[in-house]
């Protein structure tokens, strides 16, 4: 099974990215964030539960999160491998993905990480407000998330780090040379 992390900040192409990689590598793409806002979406008591830490751009309780991303696995018996994008975004998180997947034989491959500099994050959230309205991407909150981002979520780093198993690979440029990029990292693997 091939299991990856897709790691980077908010606006770096992980959404992007997965949609290729997961067509390419006949993978299922698990996104924690497009999951909470379908429950949003579809009202229901986990979505009213996250709704405004969402759109606070703070993160939902690990407890929650983890239940969430192990029901979507549980779903998906017959997946060749995943995709996680968004997940993990903590060290529980990360620590709580090892043992779930450790329990079913399983483990992460492999933790690639989308390198943009932060100017090119907040130009390209400008861009995507204009498409897709999403309540949490005006500026405020944008500041916030990343600023999430950069205090707890680059922990995770070092810790799939010590495993061996980080590899970065930037997140600037054409679509398909940033996917190139990943594909030769995936093949090496
Ligand atoms: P971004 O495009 O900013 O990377 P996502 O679409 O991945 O954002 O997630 C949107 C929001 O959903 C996050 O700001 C956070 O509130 C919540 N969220 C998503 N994944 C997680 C997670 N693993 N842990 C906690 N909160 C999460």
């Amino acid at each position: 099974m091939l299991n990856l992390v897709l790691f980077g900040p908010p606006g770096a192409g992980k959404g992007t990215q997965s949609e290729k990689l997961i067509a390419y590598y006949q993978l299922v793409h698990i996104s924690t964030g497009d999951i909470f806002r379908a429950h949003i979406k579809n009202h229901t008591a986990l979505g009213q539960q996250v709704s405004q830490l969402i759109t606070d751009g703070k993160l939902v309780p690990d407890a929650i999160t983890i239940a969430m991303l192990e029901e979507e696995v549980k779903q998906n018996p017959q997946a060749k491998g995943f995709i996680f994008d968004g997940f993990p975004r903590t060290v529980t998180q990360a620590e709580a993905l090892d043992a779930f997947l450790t329990s079913k034989n399983q483990q992460i491959t492999a933790v690639i990480a989308l390198d943009v500099t932060q100017e090119e994050l907040t130009n390209r959230i400008a861009e995507r407000k204009k498409l897709t309205n999403r309540p949490d991407d005006d500026a405020e909150k944008l500041k916030k998330r990343i600023d999430e981002y950069f205090t707890k979520t680059i922990q995770v780093l070092p810790y799939y780090e010590a495993q061996g198993k980080l590899d970065k690979v930037n997140g600037i440029g054409e679509i398909d040379t940033i996917f190139a990029d990943l594909c030769k990292v995936i093949d090496s693997l």
